[in-house]
């Protein structure tokens, strides 16, 4: 398979070039050049099937040439080992829960997919891959944990001392091995400025520096997977019967791992785009014009306070338009086609809490603030258009109730149950190391550590 750019400046390239380049050059987004379909005596073969056997069946159709379906098999094992529940929750609606992975939140998905993709990738280079991150939480351990004892790759987080909570930091500290994580005596921005001037630095230029960044096609494609796995799981796939997804959306990444699904051949019959007051995307559906939000909004779900979707350029792409690095809209998309395929929907934190009330009461169903925006959107969604309400629904649950705590014990007076991945965590030992705010002793410790090590 070959990846163009959104851009359309340089040549399409192979899997390995677009995901170790992460970015194209010329600074546009990589997309598939075809979506291989399958047909409905396919997806009818992937009922019964495993999570990592329907991954294999969607996955081998992107990596063909340049990883072996036997290979990828054994990835999809390896990185798949935990449970995909999907909860009935009254009439057809249903909740899909991506939250059991190591750090309980669907990032794991993508992360784990695509650190085993470039593992395989590097596994014949003389050179290690060090792979910088700067989190505020919850990327950084998902990134961490994805990376972790993979070959050929080192990964370096930075993370803001007083900004994560000691749940999220003991997340990244307690792996060890190819993980190093430092406490900048600083904020977030900080963190991130020290990482963006590294990947800049030509004293740096002997050392590999990679990221794993969320525009990467890697974190994409895996993200297709779930939405097949819940049809197949749910519907009557010979019929190809409909289905509605809904999906809290920040960047867009999970919500374009439906639009690939349904350019697949799931009969995805409306996707629900739910956004909290960060509603730049609704609002575009809406009037056909696009505003960044700038500085983003913060809400309870703090995951998806994005004033601008990094992915939205890839969307429009696929929609007949073209967006620019910058965000500008060079050409308009089909807004019809958009509209037609689209439900766009802003949740306030009001309705995000009252949803959490409301989901527990009436159906004993758990959501924390990212999944209550799914949710809430499907609701209005099925308000709007009540005969949808005969058609299969999901609203796809991104993170673990227990991630939220102190939210969930004050709305629904229960402290959500610890998953295994998160139980013990505070008890586990841990080691990180202090790094000031200056970028001189960041980079003299780079060249220290990794210069060093060439051979
Ligand atoms: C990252 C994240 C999201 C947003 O996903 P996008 O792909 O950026 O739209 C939603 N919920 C949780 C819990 C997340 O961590």
């Amino acid at each position: 398979m070959q990846f163009y750019s959104t851009n359309r400046d340089v040549e399409p390239t192979g899997l390995r070039d677009a995901l170790l380049t992460g970015q194209a050059p010329d600074r546009g987004l990589y997309l598939p050049e075809s979506y291989p379909a399958l047909s409905s005596g396919e997806l009818t073969d992937l009922r019964d099937k495993r999570y990592p056997e329907i991954a294999l069946a969607i996955l081998r159709r992107f990596t063909a040439g340049a990883i072996t379906d036997e290979r990828l098999l054994e990835l999809c094992e390896d990185a798949y080992d935990f449970e995909v529940p999907i909860e009935h929750v009254a009439g057809r609606g249903h909740i899909l829960r991506l939250d059991r992975g190591p750090t309980a939140s669907f990032k794991d998905f993508a992360a784990r997919m695509m650190a085993r993709w470039m593992g395989e990738m590097l596994a014949d280079d003389e050179q290690e891959i060090v792979i910088l991150t700067a989190t505020s939480g919850d990327t950084g351990s998902a990134v961490a944990h994805a990376y972790h004892g993979i070959e050929g790759i080192r990964i370096v987080v930075l993370f803001p001392i007083d900004e994560v909570s000691t749940r999220q930091r003991k997340q990244m500290t307690t792996l060890g091995g190819n993980v190093s994580t430092f406490a900048v005596d600083g904020k977030f921005d900080d963190c991130q400025a020290m990482v963006k001037r590294a990947f800049a630095d030509p004293d740096l230029s002997g050392i590999r520096l990679s990221s794993a960044n969320s525009i990467n096609i890697g974190r994409l494609l895996p993200q297709s997977v779930y939405y097949v796995y819940a049809y197949v799981r749910l519907a009557d796939t010979e019929g190809l019967e409909p289905v509605v997804f809904s999906v809290p959306s920040g960047n867009f990444g999970d919500m374009m791992g439906a639009v690939i699904a349904r350019r697949m051949g799931v009969p995805i019959e409306r996707l629900v785009i739910a956004t909290n007051a960060n509603d730049e995307v609704p609002e575009f559906l809406k009037s056909g014009i696009y505003r960044k939000i700038e500085p983003s909004r913060v809400c309870i779900s703090n995951a998806m306070n994005v004033g601008h979707p990094s992915n939205l350029a890839r969307l429009v792409d696929l929609y007949g338009g073209w967006m620019d690095e910058t965000g500008n809209l060079r050409e308009m998309p089909s807004m019809e086609r958009l509209r037609e395929d689209l439900y766009g929907v802003s949740i306030t934190d009001a309705e995000t809490r009252d949803t959490i009330r409301r989901a527990h009461e009436r159906h004993g169903v758990i959501l924390e603030p990212h999944g209550a925006v799914g949710w809430a959107g499907l609701e209005r969604f099925l308000e709007k258009n009540p005969a949808a309400k005969d058609i299969i629904s999901v609203s796809v649950e991104t993170a673990h109730p227990a991630k939220f705590p102190e939210e969930i014990q004050s709305l629904l007076g229960l402290d959500p149950e610890v998953p295994p991945s998160l139980a013990g965590i505070e008890e586990r030992q841990e080691s990180h190391e202090p790094l000031s705010v200056d970028y001189a002793p960041f980079r003299d410790m780079l060249r220290a550590r990794f210069m060093q090590d060439r051979s």
